[in-house]
């Protein structure tokens, strides 16, 4: 998506306004991810923000210590992890821009990589449409889906015209860089997922025991640890179920 944009800004001559916004999940992202982001940034000479969740107090926030802290994991109705750690976090930097503009009314154009064939509820989502949670009577903010009727396909190829580096997560048979263990993801991704990360694994497990409250209806995460745990460890096979979100 941002080598598109890229190419799109450059021909009207306005890639300095790109900013590249990134929201920090801390340790329940891939290691590695937040370094691929800065390169990124770099590869295309763009401004680069990264944001984490701040707690009352002061402190950055780390979603697994929220979990503990609700007693609960997030779930498709309370889909806390993206709205206090990404969303909320991302608005943060939307003000900034605006105030830093000094401009009397700013307009932003919010893109984002989500594409149709990830999931219904994403082929659902209009490619463009007024983000009023952030717009305000100084700011016009337009959520913007450049690729959302990409294949993936398009997409392997464009990163591959694009000659940035891709994460290696995709390497190992991920079919994508969401958190380490996402609660939408396929039980076999989660297992993939537990081969490559058990330490934060067994963190996960320890939470979920800690609470008493299930990684998801269907699914405890303590299942994907017995799973890695057999004797002869499930195999993961093909991923081919789309994130459930
Ligand atoms: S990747 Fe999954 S677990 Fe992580 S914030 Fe997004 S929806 Fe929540």
């Amino acid at each position: 998506m941002l080598d598109h944009v890229v190419e799109l800004a450059d021909r009207v001559n306005v890639r300095d306004r790109i900013v590249i916004a990134h929201a920090d999940l801390g340790e329940a992202e891939w290691p590695g991810t937040r370094e691929l982001v800065a390169e990124h940034a770099a590869h295309y000479g763009l401004r680069l923000e990264v944001v984490r969740r701040v707690r009352q107090d002061g402190e950055v926030d780390s979603l697994l210590e929220y979990v503990r802290r609700r007693g609960k994991w997030p779930s498709s109705t309370q889909r806390w992890c993206t709205s206090d750690f990404k969303r909320d976090p991302i608005g943060r930097i939307v003000t900034k821009l605006s105030r830093e503009s000094g401009l009397a009314e700013t307009r932003i154009l919010n893109c984002l990589g989500l594409r149709a064939e990830e999931s219904p509820a994403r082929k659902k989502k209009p490619p463009f449409e007024r983000n009023k949670r952030s717009s305000s009577k100084t700011r016009i903010v337009d959520n913007w889906l450049p690729i959302h009727d990409w294949t993936l396909d398009q997409v392997w190829s464009r990163i591959r015209l694009a000659g940035t580096r891709h994460h290696w997560a995709y390497d190992i048979g991920m079919p994508r860089l969401s958190c380490r263990f996402c609660i939408f993801a396929p039980k076999a991704a989660l297992i993939l997922s537990g081969q490559h990360n058990r330490d934060l694994l067994n963190e996960y497990v320890r939470v979920e025991k800690q609470i008493g409250h299930r990684f998801r209806k269907d699914l405890a995460i303590t299942e994907i640890q017995n799973a890695l745990n057999q004797p002869v460890p499930e195999a993961v096979g093909a991923i081919t179920d789309c994130w459930n979100m």
